[in-house]
């Protein structure tokens, strides 16, 4: 079986696509993975993996993003991609048994159905987010998206757990074009695969089966055989800091707050100050990756005077950090965190620390909900109106999240969801399963 596999191009899709084609390549599929030129040469080698590349015009991985540049760079590269597929259709022994196109990629259904070849959906993000695309006509018909009361409970997608408006992803309530887009001919794709678990998210998987078949063969850190590409092969523009798993080591354990807000989320000066005064009154250890480019000033003008000579004894700041590594370290003892799902993933397959949640863009107050609601594994940090985050609530958050009896729950039931995972991939779980019948039904259809 020749699958053909066409990710966005940023790390994260990047990653959770190449990791569900590892999975399939230890099965005996072989692959053409489709990369533009600026990752190509970034990117670990694999065997069973071609990588090809495609011109585009411009780069996601610039240093300054934004979503809807980013998908009209997906949008130039189509053409390549289809003399791509043209070209495998003609040469490829093997044929094109399917293609697995991110769920970014909406044109992919188009070249699906013009070259007659099968279209799987990969979403690197949760089911929830695919159950409530699925059900935004729904929603647009009763007024509750696009200029409705923000603040309005929604407890009536099925499968999804109540949400404010606020709460649903950014696709849905500022893109309804590219979420309608998105959701098109849905019941047409052969199959929707996520980097989840049956037991973490069974009830929106319920309601995406009445659509089309579903795939939840995650999470991919814990699948038999995983290895984690070195860091130097991995894709993105920031070189990780690895110096930070040093001064971890020189602290109690359980004693450091990881705060990250992932890749692309962004932040005032002001607030990043608020930030920095709030972690310094709660005393407690943080390590801090603080983006190049998340305040787009440096860091040394983002930060209050002396705030790195006063904290030098407890805090760190970095760049970027090797967060897998972060996250396994024994001195890491909560994550603040803006609640991006590779980020949860990652820290229940790793680390299990009790998370306080930021959410800022995408999924992210979706998922926020989903940990602090229905996986009672995190608290959010209080905001106001506006998103504002005080230094008071940051302070005391991270005091209960580190030092009271809170977080201790929290930790326990971060801990049951690993366990769930776990069982997944184990003989017999749900993930082995759907990833046997994901091959069972790719053979089927090149049959
Ligand atoms: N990440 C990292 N180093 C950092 C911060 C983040 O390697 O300092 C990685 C993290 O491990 C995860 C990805 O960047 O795989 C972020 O993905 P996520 O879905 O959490 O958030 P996004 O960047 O898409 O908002």
């Amino acid at each position: 079986m020749h699958i053909v596999v066409l990710p966005l191009p940023l790390q994260g899709h990047v990653n959770i696509c190449l990791a569900i084609a590892k999975m399939l390549v230890s099965q005996g599929c072989s692959f053409t993975f489709v990369l533009t030129q600026d990752l190509a040469g970034n990117v670990a080698q694999h065997q069973g993996i071609h990588f090809a590349t495609v011109a585009s015009h411009g780069s996601c991985f610039a240093d300054s993003f934004d979503h809807s540049s980013c998908l009209s760079i997906m949008k130039s590269i189509r053409p390549g991609f289809e003399e791509l597929l043209q070209k495998l259709l003609l040469s490829s022994e093997a044929g094109v048994s399917c293609i697995m196109a991110d769920s970014y990629v909406t044109w992919s259904r188009e070249v699906a159905a013009q070259f007659g070849v099968p279209r799987y959906v990969l979403y690197v993000s949760n089911a929830h987010t695919l159950a409530i695309a699925l059900h935004v006509p729904s929603l647009v018909s009763q007024g509750l998206v696009h200029g409705g009361d923000p603040g309005i409970l929604i407890d009536c997608i099925p499968g999804v757990l109540p949400l404010r408006a606020r709460d649903l992803p950014q696709s849905v309530r500022l893109m309804p074009e590219f979420n309608k887009e998105m959701v098109k001919d849905m019941h047409k794709a052969a199959g929707a695969i996520f980097n989840t678990v049956e037991g973490w998210e069974s009830n929106p998987l319920k309601t995406i089966k009445e659509t089309l078949p579903v795939y939840p063969v995650g999470p991919s850190l814990l699948a038999p055989g995983f290895v984690e590409s070195p860091s130097k092969e991995k894709p993105g523009v920031w070189a990780e800091d690895r110096s930070c798993l040093a001064w971890l080591d020189t602290l109690p354990p359980s004693s450091v707050l990881y705060v990250s807000f992932g890749s692309l989320a962004t932040m005032s000066i002001d607030q990043m100050r608020e930030l920095a005064e709030g972690l310094e009154a709660s005393g407690q250890p943080f390590l801090w990756v603080v983006r190049s480019n998340i305040a787009n000033s440096s860091v040394d003008d983002v930060l209050p005077q002396d705030f790195g000579e006063r904290t030098r004894d407890r805090g760190l700041i970095i760049r970027w950090a090797p967060q897998l590594e972060v996250l396994a370290h024994a001195a890491v003892g909560g994550f603040l965190t803006h609640c991006g799902w590779n980020s949860i993933v990652e820290n229940l397959c790793k680390a299990c620390v009790p998370m306080l949640c930021w959410p800022h863009l995408g999924e992210q107050r979706l998922n926020a909900r989903l940990l602090v609601d229905e996986w009672k594994a995190g608290i959010e940090l209080v905001q106001d109106d506006d998103g504002w985050v005080k230094k008071e609530a940051v302070a005391k958050a991270v005091k209960e999240l580190m030092r009271g009896e809170v977080g201790e729950c929290l930790r326990d039931n971060a801990l049951r969801l690993k366990e769930t995972a776990c069982l997944a991939w184990q003989e017999g779980g749900s993930s082995c399963r759907y990833l046997q019948s994901l091959i069972q039904d790719i053979k089927n259809l090149s049959t």
